[in-house]
């Protein structure tokens, strides 16, 4: 078969169904386009699939990473921690509020915050003389961090967690045996998700912020939407007074218009019927994938380390391409960029996440970091390689992925 009639395999994509058209077509003729009833129903959907006792949708992950991050005040002098190896956002919603931001390493096995590195970092911190306001930890490709160590050493220094959970909606973890869905747990403050559509599920552009606590339930709520509400029992001003009525609200915070319309959520709602069915997909992908890359290509890419008591939720699937004796991290990164050019020939996008945000210029500058003091992201960074993933791929496009990467290894 030439190249062009080669079916082009992206590595992540949406599955939109018609009952997911009929629910957008159905939401457009309400007399709500934004702060309707599916906004409400979409909310309550997110609690209870996570567990979370609240959920706050928005317009993205991004603007949910900054209304949780408004919510612990993480601004001034004090520091947030987030991790290296982690979408641009992580870091940024510090940035937006003043606060400033310091990086842990990862492990390279895993792309996770290496919890090691976290004690560093918040040791360092406090040797500055400074408070840890936050602790945003990512849950990689869809492997959920080691929550129960994080939240344990932002305990010890009074830090909120904020866990970025873009990439694994769906995703549990064991803590003592119990198993957990990700997003509802007391172990982390405030949980954010994306619904962009190469998340697990899409409103095209969406994001949200679960949490047990009403005070960051609140927030989140008043950062959405400029500050304003319309609480009796919060209003300054006599419900009697000529000037006071129905009509009447206050602003009494800084906000933004981070509101999600009534459409998007629509298709969230109906997303989120599926999500079970998804991850289901996702993780018989990965398995296929791990069977035949340990039977085809020992030693030439290897999938990343899964813990047992984790269960991915499969975002992305990442292989490192192998580091041989002798090689340096050059070689490893040159050998990479021939297999992404390769299967990109092969009409195989694949992608890499992601780049180091501390080696990103903007912070080099901004926090002084160095890439030599984050070994594991820059090893991680070297040779990952984010493959085709998503549920509407077949069993022959893996294998035909698989064969394409044994090609380029012979
Ligand atoms: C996608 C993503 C975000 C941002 O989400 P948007 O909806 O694109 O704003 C934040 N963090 C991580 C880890 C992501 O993958």
């Amino acid at each position: 078969m030439s190249n062009d009639t080669l079916e082009v395999l992206p590595y992540g994509r949406q599955w939109i169904d018609d009952d997911d058209v009929a629910a957008v077509a159905e939401a457009v003729r309400h007399p709500w386009l934004t702060q309707g009833p599916a906004v409400t129903a979409f909310e309550d959907k997110l609690c209870e699939v996570t567990g979370a006792r609240y959920a706050v949708a928005c317009n993205s992950g991004t603007s949910a990473l900054h209304m949780a991050a408004a919510a612990f005040h993480a601004d001034g002098q004090d520091v947030s921690i987030t991790s290296a190896v982690t979408f641009l956002a992580s870091a940024n919603c510090i940035a937006y509020l003043g606060g400033e931001v310091a990086f842990t390493d990862v492990d390279p096995s895993t792309a996770l915050m290496a919890v090691d590195s976290l004690q560093q970092v918040v040791d360092r911190v406090q040797a500055q003389g400074k408070q840890v306001r936050a602790i945003i930890p990512v849950d990689m490709c869809g492997q959920p961090v080691d929550l129960p160590a994080i939240r344990a050493i932002a305990d010890a220094c009074g830090a909120a967690v904020i866990a970025d959970a873009a990439h694994s909606l769906g995703g549990r973890y064991q803590v003592d045996g119990q198993w957990h869905p990700v997003g509802g747990t007391n172990l982390a403050d405030a949980v954010t998700l994306s619904f962009h559509p190469i998340k697990h599920v899409t409103t095209g552009e969406g994001g949200a912020v679960l949490t047990n606590r009403e005070r960051v339930r609140d927030i989140a709520q008043a950062v959405r939407c400029h500050g304003m509400h319309r609480d009796s029992a919060r209003l300054t001003r006599p419900a009697d007074s000529p000037w006071v009525g129905p009509w009447y609200y206050e602003q009494d915070s800084l906000g933004y218009n981070y509101r999600i319309p009534d459409l998007l959520c629509a298709l969230g709602l109906s997303q989120m019927g599926k999500l079970e069915q998804f991850v289901a997909r996702r993780r018989a992908i990965a398995a296929r994938y791990d069977a035949l890359f340990a039977e085809r290509l020992p030693g030439v890419v290897e999938p990343l380390h899964q813990y047992p008591d984790r269960e991915n939720a499969y975002h992305l699937y990442v292989v490192r391409v192998a580091q041989r004796d002798g090689d340096s991290l050059d070689d490893v990164a040159a050998r990479r960029k021939s297999l992404y050019g390769w299967l990109r020939e092969h009409k195989i996008f694949a992608q890499v996440n992601y780049v180091p945000v501390p080696w990103q210029p903007y912070w080099m500058q901004r926090a002084g970091t160095k890439p030599e003091d984050f070994p594991g992201a820059m090893a991680y960074y070297a040779g990952c390689l984010s493959l085709p993933m998503y549920p509407l791929l077949t069993d022959a496009d893996i294998v035909r992925v698989v064969e394409t990467i044994a090609q380029w290894a012979s």
